[in-house]
């Protein structure tokens, strides 16, 4: 039957006023695709990942030099998998529900934040491909000589410049002035004083905007390209980006088999992933997926006020659908997540790969890192948090009890393992921290039962 043009036109702007709950919600991805469906097509392919870890790996021993905090892991850029012994809200009896476990990144050395993976593989790609431009390193492939005087002059000529809620800033700015590069970030409203101070403190120009974070990289964006010396990391649309933060997964599952953790249709594994424009969780599903298949199911969370990816994912036919255009402020204190339109290439990546998107409210945040801190003496920012509400949403409301049933997961349920990413955090200055500390235990006490039932107002 042919639909008459206005009743079209009707539907069609039904559709596009579509508006997303206030209220901390879980959407399941309708499609999401089964491995035994054949490999999706993706634009990213796995070899990017490769490259990205090789490139990390060449230049290891450069950042070894370059950071005294990476002497350690001879200067490779990696956290911890934790054990967690319970999570907030969730009553686990017996393990009934498998393991927790805390991706600690936000402890990664350098940018304190996941952004290290994907915005130092990129500086690093460009200065690598800059050098070798220039005949660097020599026949004896030492990237050392990428630290010599030589090579820092070619480096001077050129700047890097980035638009950033604060986090990708660091990373990128931090990393481009360590090789000797001009380092220009543009930062958005809601971009922490102090992580500024940081970037100025290490010589990176940081140009302030009072818009959102789509202004503020569209800004950045333009001023690069009337410059050919400037070469701008693009956070909604770059490779580069995605293919470091992939890394990751390859990381994770030399972690998982040195625990003796097995990830099989017997052992399924569940990764929740607090998201901003979407590329840095993306990355991380991207790799794991490849890896694991079937047996990994990934859930991304964001904000209540910033539900980017959301929008976009319940919106194919509107590209670049903003959290406005369903009803929503992008006021949140996770600065972090505070992005009001998806990367499109993560997008594209992920229809076929993500298994939901849950969303949480910043109280809730707050009384997470709270009961973070308390239980295990762990420091996030309100971001990192957001990987809290993952496995409370799924485990423990209608619609996640329908994802665990339609996989046929509940008799596997006890041999699970999950893995709250925790995204940043590290150089959250401490009277910050005081702050957000007070907020989180003013929350918890605001509800009778304490820690628990504070977390589980996102149920
Ligand atoms: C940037 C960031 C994220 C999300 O990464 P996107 O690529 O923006 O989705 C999550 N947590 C923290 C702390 C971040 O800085």
């Amino acid at each position: 039957m042919e639909i008459p043009e206005t009743l079209g036109k009707i539907l069609m702007r039904s559709n596009r006023s579509r508006k997303i709950s206030s209220l901390p919600q879980l959407w399941l991805n309708p499609e999401i695709r089964s491995s035994d469906d054949g490999p999706a097509i993706n634009s990213i392919t796995i070899n990017n990942v490769r490259e990205a870890e090789a490139r990390l790996a060449r230049f290891a021993p450069l950042l070894a030099g370059l950071f005294p905090e990476l002497a350690e892991s001879h200067g490779i850029i990696e956290s911890a998998l934790l054990e967690l012994p319970s999570v907030a809200g969730i009553e686990n009896p017996g393990g009934r529900y498998g393991k927790f476990w805390i991706k600690a990144d936000h402890a990664l050395p350098i940018a304190g934040s996941i952004k290290a993976r994907g915005g130092i593989h990129e500086v690093l790609e460009f200065a690598e491909s800059l050098a070798r431009r220039h005949g660097l390193p020599g026949p004896r492939g030492d990237y050392l000589e990428l630290a010599s005087p030589a090579a820092r002059s070619i480096f001077s000529q050129h700047e890097i410049s980035v638009g950033s809620t604060g986090n990708l800033g660091l990373s990128i700015g931090i990393m481009a002035a360590a090789l000797g590069f001009r380092a220009t970030v543009h930062m958005s409203a809601e971009a922490k004083q102090w992580k500024k101070d940081r970037l100025r403190r290490h010589g990176v120009t940081v140009l302030e905007y009072s818009g959102d974070y789509s202004e503020a990289v569209e800004a950045g964006r333009v001023r690069a390209s009337a410059d050919p010396y400037t070469y701008f990391v693009d956070d909604e649309q770059s490779r580069l980006l995605f293919s470091g933060y992939g890394v990751a997964a390859f990381r994770l599952r030399a972690q998982l088999e040195e625990l003796a953790i097995a990830v099989d249709a017997e052992h399924p594994l569940f990764v929740y992933l607090p998201c901003g424009v979407g590329g840095a969780p993306a990355g991380v599903t991207f790799g794991l997926k490849h890896i694991f298949g079937d047996a990994v199911h990934c859930f991304f969370v964001e904000p209540t006020a910033s539900p980017c990816f959301l929008a976009q994912m319940q919106n194919p036919d509107w590209a670049g659908i903003t959290v406005y255009d369903v009803g929503l402020d992008n006021a949140t204190h996770a600065d972090g997540l505070a992005v009001p339109a998806a990367s499109q290439l993560a997008i594209e990546e992920m229809r076929p790969l993500l298994a939901g998107i849950a969303t949480t409210s910043d109280d809730t945040l707050f009384a997470d890192l709270y009961w973070l801190h308390v239980q295990e003496n762990i420091r996030i920012e309100p971001s990192a948090a957001a990987a809290f509400s993952g496995p409370r949403m799924l485990l423990g409301g209608e619609i996640g009890q329908a994802y665990l049933r339609r996989h046929g997961l509940h008799p596997s349920m006890h041999r699970a393992n999950h893995i709250l990413w925790t995204t940043g955090g590290l150089f959250v200055p401490d009277d910050e921290y005081a702050d957000f500390l007070e907020r989180g235990r003013t929350v918890a006490q605001a509800t009778e039962a304490g820690f628990s039932s504070a977390s589980s107002i996102a149920l």
